[in-house]
């Protein structure tokens, strides 16, 4: 008979390798999970009754802008709600590191996605940035990507042409320093303006700096529109560059004419994987959503602003009606509006469920915490999988699901010990009721909590049960050298 800090009763296990579920006990002991099985003559402190629920590994949100999330709403209700207990933050080329606005400096787009202030929360020094989430740590488990939009904001005087060598060699330096102090990687986002110029050359020799560190490349490529695959082939071959594993993030195909192209871009990245490690992350929705902006009105059906900062009383607003109220065409009132986000319909239901279902999916909220009415992804992606797609719609066996949010996940950006239900594991645990689960967050009330988690467990500690944070902040900084070792 052993005795163990927390013991979970009676629960169906999801492990999170894919593999078929099986009933048994879950024990941990200080951060670990140490026995799996039936357990029934052992004792623990904390006993958990699991009975009718799953027990699955804490879901890994693979693409988060939850950067500054981490430390100014440390309990991170938007993520232990859904049962997520990791977060891969600084995606789309956007960090808050290694660059420092100076007083009185505007942030550039899209840099001020995590937030407008330039002052107090931003970093000269990844080092720096890593130090200021561990001394004040929040509920969540956090792995941070480098953003390059960011590396070329500190490394160039004008963002409107690519680098020049001495200035690729620059960003190099700081790309090294952020894997020296911890970062799991480089994300590319030349999607923007302020990355846009950036050509194949910079982004490939920035990445040399990352070659023989272990670390992931992650991409919001160039174009989802009608040159989708030349922008597919240039972040393959940026992670080529850097010896890296590729991301390719928020999979979707954008523009009426290029929906259900999922079926030849889905076969070009099995093509890709036979000679490299690819993957990519999806969210379970129709409508993107990042910065106000107005090449993306004609290829959208409807468009709801998220923030504006002159116009906070227009958030949550369509964005014709807003214009209407003022006056002004859709694009005159997006100049308005300006520093803004906004919510875009541009995608196809089947492209979704298609991508979604691909193997090599991860699931990815990429939500974005500091807009007022957010897209409802930042509330209910991981229910709206497991729950909708799952169970609903049947798109995949729960397993398959779990999979995609955990073990596939730490596989890929490697993340060892986490992303498993096994001895030696980390215990990030989520249980939940796979009948009830259910994401509640709509476009008209995009903040409203899930249903169907009853308790989620970071580092072996207790951070949500029935329905509420328990104000233990458990989570960690999961750095590359961690990476490595294990
Ligand atoms: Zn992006």
């Amino acid at each position: 008979m052993a005795h163990y800090d927390v013991l979970i009763r009676h629960g169906t296990v999801v492990d999170g390798t894919g593999s078929g579920r099986r009933r048994g006990d879950v024990a941990i002991r200080g951060d670990r999970i140490v026995a799996l099985g039936a357990l029934d003559t052992d004792t623990a402190d904390t006993v958990i009754d699991a009975t009718g629920r799953i027990v699955a590994p804490g879901f890994i949100d693979s693409h988060t802008h939850d950067d500054r999330y981490l430390t100014a709403t440390p309990q991170m209700p938007a993520k232990l709600s859904q049962g997520v207990t990791t977060v891969i933050t600084g995606n789309c080329g956007i960090s808050l590191a290694p660059w420092k606005a100076r007083a009185g400096q505007p942030v550039p787009q899209p840099l001020n996605l995590l937030g407008d202030d330039p002052a107090d929360f931003r970093f000269d020094t990844f080092a720096a940035y890593l130090a200021d989430l561990e001394s004040r740590p929040s509920a969540v488990n956090a792995a941070c990507l480098v953003g390059h939009t960011a590396l070329r904001v500190a490394a160039m005087e004008r963002l409107d042409r690519s680098a020049t060598d001495a200035e690729i060699e620059a960003m190099r330096g700081l790309l090294r320093e952020a894997m020296d102090a911890g970062a799991i990687g480089l994300s590319t986002g030349a999607a923007y303006p302020a990355a846009m110029p950036a050509s194949t050359a910079e982004m490939a020799g920035v990445i040399e700096a990352m070659r023989g560190t272990g670390g992931v490349y992650a991409s919001h490529i160039r174009d989802e529109s009608d040159r989708i695959f030349e922008a597919m082939d240039e972040a393959i071959a940026v992670g080529a560059a850097g010896d890296a594993p590729v991301v390719l993030s928020h999979h979707k195909l954008i523009g009426k004419h290029n929906h259900g192209r999922s079926v030849q871009t889905l076969a070009h990245i099995a093509r890709a994987m036979q000679t490299q490690p690819v993957a990519l992350d999806a969210y379970p929705y129709t409508a993107g959503s990042t910065v106000l902006r107005k090449d993306r009105l004609p290829v959208s059906s409807r468009v709801i602003v998220t923030k504006s900062v002159p116009h906070p009383e227009h958030a949550g607003r369509d964005l014709d009606d807003i214009a209407r109220d003022m006056g002004l065409s859709p694009e005159d009132a997006v100049d308005a509006l300006q520093p803004a986000g906004a919510i875009y319909f541009l995608m196809d239901e089947q492209d979704v469920q298609r991508i979604l279902k691909f193997p090599a999916t991860m699931v990815g909220s990429d939500g974005i915490p500091h807009d007022s009415a957010p897209h409802p992804r930042l509330w209910g992606t991981f229910p709206r999988v497991l729950g909708h797609y799952c169970r609903d719609v049947g798109l995949f066996t729960l397993e398959e699901a779990v999979h995609k949010m955990t073990g596939l996940t730490a596989t890929h950006f490697r993340l060892p010990g986490r992303g498993r239900i096994a001895p030696g594991y980390f215990a990030d645990v989520t249980v939940f009721d796979a009948g009830g689960i259910a994401d509640l967050a709509t476009w008209d009330q995009p903040t409203r909590q899930a249903a169907g988690i009853d308790a989620v467990l970071v580092n072996g500690a207790i951070a949500w049960r029935d329905g509420a944070g328990t104000e233990v902040y458990g989570g960690r900084v999961i750095r590359r050298s961690d990476a490595a070792v294990g």
